[in-house]
Order: C-alpha cells, then sequence, then structure tokens
C-alpha cells in the first residue's frame, strides 16, 4: 500500500444515550460499510491528545497528523486565519473573531450580532489599520466569524481573550499573561485597535439601517484565540508522504495549511450538516492520483453533539456511512477513520473519552471486531493507543516505517 485516506469525523464519539437504548450515536446509527471497514480492518481507542485530557479540536488534529502539542502549539488563531486564506508571517499574532453587539457602556447583548449574513461590508473599513506600527488584517469568515492577524515586530501571543465568551456581561481588555514588555505592548495596541473598531462600526451605515429595522447592530469586535505563527516541520518532510485536504469548516483547512498539505476545494463542502459527503469522499478518491494522504474532515458530528442532538448525530453518521463505500473499495490505499474527540451529546462539549479507530488495507492484521463503534473499538487489535501513535501505525501498515535500532 502506498496512499492513505485518513478521514476524521469531528466529534464522531459519545457516551450511552438512554433514548438510545443506551447505545452511542454511533452504535445505533446503521452503518454497514464502516462496520465492514472495522470487520476486514484493524481497530482499536484513541486518546488523541493523552489519557484523560479534553482536548479542543486543532490540539487533537496535530496529534493525530504527529505532532507533540507540547512544542508546537501556539494558540488556534494562526490556523482560523489560514483558513480564511490570509497570508501570514513568522512572528504575526492571529485571533478568531466575531462581529458582536454591545450597548454604550459595551455589555454584550450578542455575540454573533444576530448571525449576520455576511461580516465583509462592516469590517472591509478596518482592513489594513495601522497602530503603533502594527498592522492589522482582518477578513470574513462565515456569517458573523472573522479573523484578525497583527504583523509587527516585537508581538506575544501571550495576552487573555477579550471576548468574555458570555452574554450581559462586559468586553473585557486583552490582558498580558506573563511579564514580558511584547505581552504588554501586544495587548495595549490590540485594545487600542478593538476601540478604533468600535467607533468606526457604530458609524457603518449598515448599522445605521439595522438600528431602524430593530436589528442588533454589528458594532463590535469580540476577539479570542490568540495564536503566534511559527514554521513546523511539515508533513511531507516529516513523512515523505504528498498530502491533501478536504474539508469545509477554516480551522481544518488552516491546520493542514500550517503543515504544508494543499487544500482541494469541493463544491458543497459546507462543514455543515448539509454538505456533500458524496462530493467529498469522491474528490479524496480522486485526489489520490496526485497525493499519497488525503485527509477529509467532517464537521457535522461535532455540531450535533454540542446541539445535544443525538437523533441528528445517528443520522448524519448513516449519511457518512452510505457515501463512504466511494472510497471502500480502492487497491494500494489504507482507509483510516477516527475522530478527533468525543462531543457526547449528554455534555454538548468535548469529553476526554477516547475515540474508535480503524484501519483497513491489503496486508491489515484482522481482529475480531465487526462493527465500528465506541465498545467494540475497545476490544480492537491496535488496543488504546494515543494520537501521536497514529502516523507511526500508519508509517508501518505502509511499510515506511524508520528501522529503530541495528
Ligand atoms: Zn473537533
Amino acid at each position: 500500500m502506498n496512499k492513505v485516506i485518513f478521514v476524521v469525523c469531528d466529534g464522531l464519539g459519545d457516551r450511552p444515550i438512554k433514548q438510545l437504548k443506551n447505545l452511542t450515536p454511533l452504535e445505533a446509527a446503521k452503518t454497514s460499510n464502516l462496520d465492514k471497514l472495522a470487520k476486514e480492518g484493524i481497530t482499536g481507542l484513541v486518546h488523541t491528545v493523552g489519557y484523560g485530557i479534553r482536548p479542543g479540536s486543532d490540539v487533537s488534529h496535530l496529534s493525530l497528523f504527529g505532532y507533540d502539542t507540547k512544542q508546537c502549539y501556539k494558540g488556534r488563531g494562526m490556523y482560523e486565519a489560514l483558513g480564511l486564506g490570509m497570508k501570514l508571517n513568522k512572528g504575526d499574532v492571529a485571533f478568531r473573531c466575531n462581529l458582536a453587539t454591545v450597548k454604550s457602556d459595551l455589555t454584550i447583548v450578542d455575540r454573533r450580532a444576530g448571525r449576520i449574513e455576511s461580516a465583509e461590508p462592516f469590517i472591509k473599513e478596518l482592513d489594513g489599520a495601522l497602530i503603533n506600527g502594527v498592522r492589522f488584517a482582518i477578513q470574513p469568515g462565515v456569517m458573523h466569524r472573522t479573523a484578525v492577524v497583527m504583523s509587527g515586530y516585537n508581538l506575544s501571543y501571550k495576552v487573555s481573550d477579550p471576548d468574555p465568551h458570555e452574554i450581559d456581561v462586559k468586553a473585557k481588555k486583552a490582558m498580558p499573561l506573563d511579564n514580558s514588555k511584547e505581552a504588554q505592548f501586544t495587548a495595549d495596541v490590540l485594545n487600542r485597535f478593538i476601540e478604533f473598531a468600535h467607533i468606526k462600526l457604530k458609524q457603518n451605515p449598515l448599522n445605521k439601517e439595522r438600528s431602524k429595522k430593530k436589528l442588533p447592530e454589528a458594532n463590535y469586535l469580540l476577539l479570542r484565540g490568540a495564536g503566534y505563527v511559527e514554521e513546523v516541520q511539515s508533513f511531507f518532510d516529516k513523512y515523505k508522504l504528498s498530502a491533501c485536504c478536504i474539508a469545509g469548516a477554516p480551522l481544518y483547512k488552516g491546520i493542514a495549511k500550517a503543515l504544508g498539505m494543499d487544500i482541494i476545494e469541493v463544491k458543497g463542502a459546507t462543514g455543515t450538516l448539509h454538505t456533500d459527503l458524496e462530493a467529498k469522499f469522491t474528490a479524496a478518491k480522486n485526489a489520490l492520483k496526485r497525493y499519497d494522504f488525503v485527509f477529509v474532515h467532517i464537521k457535522a458530528t461535532d455540531s450535533c453533539g454540542e446541539d445535544g442532538n443525538f437523533a441528528e448525530k445517528k443520522k448524519f453518521i448513516e449519511k457518512i456511512d452510505k457515501a463512504i463505500r466511494i472510497i471502500s473499495n480502492l487497491d494500494d490505499t489504507l482507509i483510516v477513520v477516527t475522530a478527533d474527540h468525543s462531543t457526547p451529546c449528554t455534555l454538548k462539549t468535548h469529553s476526554a473519552d477516547p475515540v474508535p479507530i480503524l484501519m483497513n488495507g491489503i496486508g491489515v492484521r484482522v481482529d475480531d471486531v465487526t462493527k465500528f463503534g465506541e465498545r467494540a473499538c475497545a476490544n480492537g487489535g491496535l488496543g488504546h493507543i494515543i494520537g501521536l501513535n497514529v502516523m507511526p501505525e500508519i508509517m508501518n501498515l505502509l511499510g515506511k516505517s524508520q528501522l529503530y535500532g541495528n
């Protein structure tokens, strides 16, 4: 085998749900294709970042790709900004950012400004602002979402989130998180930019119109997840595998870009429940002609978990199962299906519960597991592994592992 399709179903893992006869959504779903892949392959459970660690999607993906986040993780912002196609240079600091609604005393009324259709017309005039020698770039994402990049000298990502992550409280000031001059400088300049943006946004004629229509004004920038831009060893340099990414949501494209993977844009790949899974898997199959490693990210399993909607999660897993037939009979290709973390519907957030994994391809040692599910995979031949073990296992199955010792 020379090729890999690596499918990550975000937040796939779950816990037993009473209404599903104490099965998880994955166990309750009818998944004949995934079950066949598991039956004819090897399975296990992955603790993506470490035992008992409740991971964010950024660190869990980096770990699955074999990057030790203790060494390389410098905040989420850069991945979001890269995912929106922003240009980043070493030393920049990037943030995720929402357009939000605040009252005159900066109390947050709506963290998403009524989920405005597009942030672009509001933020256009903020892009390129220069404060104390620091240039601010801002670009729109989906709906109220944007990313902000600070470029200049002596910047630090050790600044707190101005976004308090809740409503009916006042927006916070960015604060330095260490005693460095750089963190103090970055926090000061960032606070000035936020004030400047607030003044400009209040004056924006579109907000005057929104106010007349009694819609929440998009009058404030809520920033979070400061990330420092540093180069890491590329995926190709690490594994000598040419790699590409098929994803809908910006974060995953950003992570892939940071590792030097190419991004394949697929029409209909939205990162939502309505994403075109058939188009994504067809694109993955076609990408094997040009790439050794194809990373496919599927987001909505996580969104269903965060909404606590187990029925929808089960239904969406069945959709994945139907579409995955497209890649289930390929020659010369190792199929890996797993998740970046669990998002139990009962918790509506990420948990540290390990996630199932299957690896299917010619020559793979088969275990006795016949279903793809949390408790079935607990009996799998891979056992319990951590995320950093996944790529070495893949390299071993591809016959590309370096011999250790003599
Ligand atoms: Zn995730």
